[in-house]
């Protein structure tokens, strides 16, 4: 009882947290509830009954004090705008845990992003990052920063003025951090080439980094690679894979661009893609050709999905997102909260057989118990999109050594860490009438080598 009140009430203080007027977010407060609270209570259900069985947790308080970030700063960023003006924004690193590696995770630049939001993705990322086999903890960080619009010159001047605060709590042994929603290579490069200058040193202390300078081939299309290889793995276990099945994605973004790329790569029919604006319906499926061109609108000339119906001659639906299309496997990659009860009734009735997430927790707790029901396959973030951050491990590994691994090691080594994933969901997640709960799975699997990490270590 006591842990149960300890783990809720934890999720309660951070749900206040979320509610003070002062937390600077812009989401409709319902919005921000869920995203902090969540996390905390989905691991808590999984958690508590495993706790009965192992009392060596329960009596060390191992999952209270998880739900506690290491340390979490805030700071300002002034930089300037093209106009001269000067601006401020408020960035944040949440180190969430460094009890089985070095703290390890993205940074967020989006208008949304407040203390409470980044302390949600900081303790999903502990589970995930366990859930890797690599040595990595945990953290989260981001700015209340708009890329929207803003030039190259005001990017590099926010990132070079983010960098000037972030680096005196980071560094290779220390806090490694990488991309996230609105955090890709231009951003990295701008913020690594300020760390280097700042320190005189060249290290990998931030992953996502260009080949030209560190960076590891293959960690750009790791996170939707990953997710794709996942979700072939649940359907194997039932006797199907990837191959023929329509896909819906959500998101144009990193995770969707690659999961939409191995999706087509391994047989599927991609027929909706998705960004802010909204999303387009291609029937006939969206081919390698066609993905170079979202590719290229998305990365280089940041223009929105309308540009590709008109080019292409289908459907565009603005303002709303794509779960009302007929799937076989649905892949939410965009960002939290995109599928709600009634999307996912919309996707249970149009057949849907798996629900992949590539996003961080795309799916709300009402939208996952409508699929669970409905007798949907579920395959939880944490699980599914755990090759980005594997990947960044592996870069990580190369930086140490000073050298470089192939393409194909490393997408092998990627197939191998979710595979294995896979399976430590099965060991965990499997019910006794076979079927198998991956949320159950995930979660007990990430918290058992934290855990017992956290024991060796007593209390500190
Ligand atoms: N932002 C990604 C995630 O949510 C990648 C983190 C990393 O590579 O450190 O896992």
């Amino acid at each position: 009882h006591t842990i149960l009140n300890n783990a809720f009430g934890q999720a309660v203080k951070w749900r206040m947290l979320a509610s003070n007027p002062c937390s600077g977010a812009e989401l409709p407060r319902a919005r921000q509830k869920e995203a902090v609270a969540l996390s905390v209570e989905e691991v808590a259900r999984s958690v508590i009954p495993f706790l009965r069985d192992h009392p060596r947790y329960r009596e060390a308080y191992i999952l209270e004090r998880l739900t506690e970030p290491d340390r979490a700063v805030s700071f300002r960023v002034v930089w300037k705008d093209d106009h001269g003006n000067i601006r401020a924004n408020r960035g944040y690193r949440v180190q969430f845990s460094n009890a089985i590696g070095p703290y390890k995770g993205g940074l967020r630049f989006h208008r949304t992003v407040n203390l409470s939001v980044l302390k949600f993705l900081g303790f999903e990322q502990v589970f995930k990052n366990s859930l890797t086999g690599l040595p990595l903890g945990a953290a989260k960080g981001g700015a209340n920063f708009n890329p929207k619009g803003k030039t190259d010159g005001e990017i590099m001047r926010f990132c070079h003025a983010y960098m000037e605060e972030l680096f005196r709590h980071i560094g290779p042994d220390t806090d490694i951090p990488a991309g996230d929603i609105g955090v890709g290579l231009r951003e990295i490069s701008y913020m690594f080439g300020k760390y280097k200058k700042l320190r005189n040193e060249f290290t990998g202390v931030i992953t996502g980094k260009g080949t030209a300078f560190g960076g590891s081939l293959c960690r750009t299309e790791a996170t939707g690679f990953g997710t794709v290889y996942f979700a072939n793995e649940v359907l194997n276990r039932v006797g199907e894979s990837v191959e023929g099945k329509q896909c819906v994605i959500s998101g144009a973004g990193n995770v969707a661009q690659y999961t939409a790329g191995k999706a087509i790569e391994l047989g599927a029919r991609v027929v909706a893609m998705s960004d802010s604006t909204g999303f387009i319906h291609d029937p006939e499926g969206i081919t390698e050709d066609k993905l170079h061109y979202i590719i290229d609108l998305k990365t280089s000339r940041r223009g929105g999905l309308a540009e590709y119906a008109s080019k292409y001659g289908c459907d565009f639906v603005e303002g709303t997102k794509p779960w009302m299309i007929q799937c076989d496997v649905a892949f939410p990659c965009a960002t939290q909260n995109e599928i709600e009860a009634k999307d996912a009734q919309a996707l249970v009735r149009n057949g849907v057989r798996l629900v992949c997430e590539g996003a961080n927790m795309p799916t709300t707790p009402e939208g996952v118990e409508v699929l669970v029901k409905g007798g949907v396959l579920f395959a939880p973030a944490k699980a599914a999109n755990a090759g980005g951050v594997a990947v960044s491990g592996l870069e990580m590994t190369q930086n140490s050594m000073r050298l470089s691994w192939s393409h194909e090691e490393l997408e092998s080594r990627l197939k191998e860490i979710m595979v294995d994933i896979h399976r430590n969901c099965l060991q965990y997640g499997t019910n006794q009438d076979g079927s198998v709960d991956y949320i159950r799975g995930a979660n007990i699997a990430g918290f058992i080598k934290v855990a017992d990490a956290m024991l060796a270590y007593g209390v500190i």
